[in-house]
């Protein structure tokens, strides 16, 4: 019943303002919620779960110990599908970064690459440029991860100083520049302890930010960390 008026109230709404899909501008049907379906099928997955030592755990490798790591879809600047994170990042599409969240979920299901996952612990952001944002992308995505996963939402690392911009920096600047930029929230040492954690991200690109977040927890007892970001840009 609710289901149905929903899908009333929203037929409704899109026949006053019609919503379009970010990726090909076609206008949505009331039963497509922020994507429409032909892109949602078309998204250009990274298969990642599905690949051993895959290209986004190589990352990590002799740098901080990890379970395993993946990306829903590869992301592109150049391509129409990075409007999915542009829209969540910057044009306050939170509703939609849940939403993916909980899509990645389903759509990753047959690997289990979420099974077992006991707390989910969003990339922080530093609270003055939050404020300035008014929201934390990655934890609209975590938001979505948990609620479809039924992992606990902690924001259990935090950003203790802001970091220059790592537009146009090589992986050795951007890991120099993020070493001290995070640090574990005062509760985590007793929280994350023997716990298996999922660090998300909206994007991954040299890994210097999730290497830093994931060095930040790594040395409390008998936890266990996993990495999932929304996209992954292609590594080479
Ligand atoms: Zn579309």
């Amino acid at each position: 019943m609710i289901n149905k008026i929903k899908h009333i109230l929203q037929a409704t709404a899109d026949a006053i303002m019609p919503r379009t899909c970010p990726v090909c501008n076609r206008v949505l049907g009331a039963d497509e919620p922020f994507l429409c379906r032909n892109c949602l099928n078309t998204l250009p997955l990274t298969h990642y779960q599905d690949a051993q030592f895959n290209r986004m755990e190589q990352l990590f490798a002799g740098k901080v110990p990890i379970e395993r790591a993946a990306a829903l879809f590869f992301y592109e600047k150049a391509s129409p599908y990075s409007a999915i994170i542009h829209d969540i990042k910057y044009r306050n599409m939170t509703h939609m970064g849940v939403w993916m969240g909980k899509h990645a979920v389903a759509m990753m299901k047959q690997s289990a690459f979420f099974d077992g996952i006991d707390i989910v612990v969003p990339v922080p952001m530093h609270p003055d440029k939050e404020a300035q944002r008014g929201y934390n992308q990655a934890h609209v995505i975590a938001q979505g991860v948990a609620s479809a996963t039924g992992a606990t939402l902690l924001q259990a690392i935090i950003a203790v100083k802001p970091h220059d911009t790592q537009t146009r920096k090589g992986a050795y600047d951007r890991w120099l520049n993020t070493r001290d930029t995070y640090a574990p929230a005062p509760h985590a040492h007793t929280q994350l302890a023997h716990k298996h954690i999922l660090i998300i991200d909206d994007v991954i690109t040299t890994g210097a930010t999730i290497i830093a977040c994931a060095q930040a927890i790594s040395h409390i007892p008998g936890i266990k960390i996993s990495i999932f970001t929304l996209t992954a840009a292609r590594l080479t």
